[in-house]
């Protein structure tokens, strides 16, 4: 291995935030104030090495932390690539890269995204992955607001208005309903606005989704509205495990928020809590320090809701719920990305993929907490750029460090890789860490009592572990995926085509029950109501099509025969 490429292991230690030991356990139990507790701490670097390698040549922003842990538990880093042939353990990207089966060098290897995660996560795909599950376990799925997906339910969108001006009319209310419309590849707030009418969308033939805006969020005492980013983890697929950080981040608004009404529907920073919007205000409060954040914008999820429990909320259910909206969505999701993972390696094994998520979660005056979003990709920066137009007045632009993102992403980032590698209880069961020099044991004797206590991961299982009792049934869509794959020709696409559908009406005997005209006109509404194109039927349904085609389809505009899952022969 030549040298330059190789990043050694450093025995050094380095200053930096952690919390992992001044947090206490989060398991079933919220997570608890990290506001009185003192932060600054050195940070040590693992003294033995550890047999393991990870590539991070293609990490780009993701690198900085990456490395930094890397280093932390004693694995070998290639920050650019190995030159010996030789596969590493990890092998870490910022995005999916097309090209992942020669990468990743042998099926032990692990590599840090599932193919078709970042498709999956989008507003759109999303809201077809629980619109199937809510038809189904309508109850289970209600943490996910009314969605339409524009332009193929206009109309839906349109019936649903004039059917609640009705509702309101005759209970003589009011209040209109408000929704919010998303670009679906938008990120960071951008072109998103409020209607409370749909004759008040900008471009009706524009892919968006338009949402229930819930307009109660649970407001402090500095009426800012906010929502938290939770991460979780999927560690791997089969076995199905799912882990979640018990630490996460609070992003607050610049402006008080009252509910939308027609004269302050478009000001943005009082209903978005995105940090690429409410940065540029003048209100926003960067926190310098982990004391500052209690009254920052961007504070800890444990310092929340410390707060909210302050303002009498029960933040232990809370969590419990969050966990379970955390499991129920990758569930909805589970069948596609197992569908894009035989995709991708339908002819060879393929490495054992593991994942970050961000889910935005907004909690509702009543303490229910909603689902806003899942991002396959979530920022893992632990700084943030300062500087620009201030007042028309140019500041240089720098890169400060925030000690806010510190806390969440390294001790999220080392769990990740030692939990890969079936590491994490093997950390967590030694006590304390190896100090390494007595300067340095010096320096941190106000720690070491921490330090010898017994350390408790960052993340932890909530399923199989913990939820899986409560929510196995909702695998129930696995099942049906691995139907689904038997009529699709998986080397080639992850769609079932025409005529994958008639060799499974044919199999299954279910020519007496739909004719292949009645298949072919119900594909074409139903590839429209999923695609929002009229040519693309020849692609083929994707999975959630299949589904509806399969298990009927109450729509005004689509006279559909239900064909029931009893009806299959086998
Ligand atoms: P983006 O990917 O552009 O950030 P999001 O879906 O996360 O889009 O929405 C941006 C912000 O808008 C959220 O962080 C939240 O503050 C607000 N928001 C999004 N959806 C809703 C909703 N249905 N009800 C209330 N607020 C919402």
């Amino acid at each position: 291995v030549s040298s330059h490429r190789l990043r050694s292991v450093d025995t050094r230690s380095e200053s930096i935030s952690s919390s992992l030991s001044i947090l206490p356990p989060m398991e079933n139990r919220p997570p608890s104030s990290s506001s009185n507790t003192s932060f600054t701490r050195v940070y040590r670097i693992r003294s033995n090495p550890r047999p393991f390698t990870i590539d991070t040549s293609r990490a780009k922003s993701n690198q900085p932390v990456v490395s930094l842990c890397a280093r932390k538990i004693g694995f070998t880093e290639y920050p650019s690539a190995r030159d010996d042939n030789k596969a590493c353990d990890i092998y870490w990207h910022n995005v999916v890269y097309s090209d992942i089966r020669n990468v990743v060098g042998t099926a032990s290897s692990r590599v840090n995204k599932f193919p078709g995660m970042t498709e999956l996560a989008k507003k759109i795909s999303l809201t077809h992955s629980i619109t199937s599950m809510q038809r189904i376990f309508p109850h289970e799925y209600s943490f996910y607001p009314k969605s339409w997906f524009l332009p193929a339910h206009l109309n839906q969108f349109r019936a649903y208005c004039e059917e609640e001006e009705r509702r309101r009319e005759e209970e003589g209310s009011d209040r209109k309903g408000w929704f919010i419309v998303k670009p679906d590849e938008g990120a960071q707030g951008t072109g998103i606005y409020l209607i409370n009418n749909p004759s008040q969308l900008k471009n009706e033939q524009q892919r968006m989704l338009v949402q229930e805006y819930v307009a109660d969020p649970f407001l402090m005492a500095d009426q800012l509205k906010f929502d938290f980013r939770v991460y979780g983890v999927i560690k791997s697929l089969n076995p199905l495990s799912i882990y979640v950080a018990r630490e996460g981040m609070a992003r607050f608004c610049t402006e008080k928020y009252s509910p939308p009404t027609s004269s302050n529907f478009d000001n943005l920073y009082s209903h978005l809590t995105n940090y690429s919007l409410n940065k540029g205000h003048g209100a926003y409060v960067h926190s310098t320090n982990l004391q500052d954040q209690v009254k920052g914008s961007k504070r800890l999820l444990s310092t929340v809701f410390h707060q909210l429990e302050s303002r009498g909320l029960k933040t232990k259910k809370l969590w419990h719920d969050i966990k379970l909206i955390i499991v129920k969505t990758v569930l909805a999701m589970l069948p596609e990305v197992m569908l894009h993972y035989e995709h991708h390696f339908h002819d060879a094994p393929g490495p054992q993929c593991f994942q970050i998520m961000g889910f935005d979660i907004m909690v509702r005056e009543n303490g229910e907490p909603i689902l806003l979003e899942v991002n396959a990709a979530p920022s893992l920066t632990i700084d943030h750029l300062m500087g620009g137009v201030t007042d028309g007045d140019y500041v240089p632009v720098y890169r400060v460090r925030s000690v806010v993102d510190e806390v969440i992403k390294i001790p999220l980032v080392r769990d990740t890789l030692l939990l890969v590698l079936n590491l994490l209880e093997e950390e967590y069961n030694t006590k304390g860490v190896s100090s390494s020099s007595s300067s340095q044991r010096e320096s941190t004797q106000d720690d070491m009592g921490t330090l010898k206590t017994r350390r408790k991961p960052h993340l932890s299982e909530i399923f199989p572990t913990r939820y899986g009792h409560c929510s196995g049934h909702l695998l129930f869509l696995d099942k049906a995926v691995y139907l689904f794959m038997q009529f699709v020709n998986l080397k080639q696409t992850v769609n079932i085509t025409i005529t994958g559908i008639r060799q499974l009406i044919k199999k299954c005997n279910l020519s007496n029950i739909v004719t292949i005209d009645e298949v072919e006109e119900k594909m074409k509404e139903i590839n429209y109501y999923f695609t929002g194109d009229h040519n693309t039927y020849s692609n083929g349904l994707c999975f959630h099509a299949f589904l509806m085609f399969f298990t009927g389809f109450q729509s005004g505009n689509l006279r559909s025969k239900r064909i029931h899952w009893r009806d299959f022969n086998d």
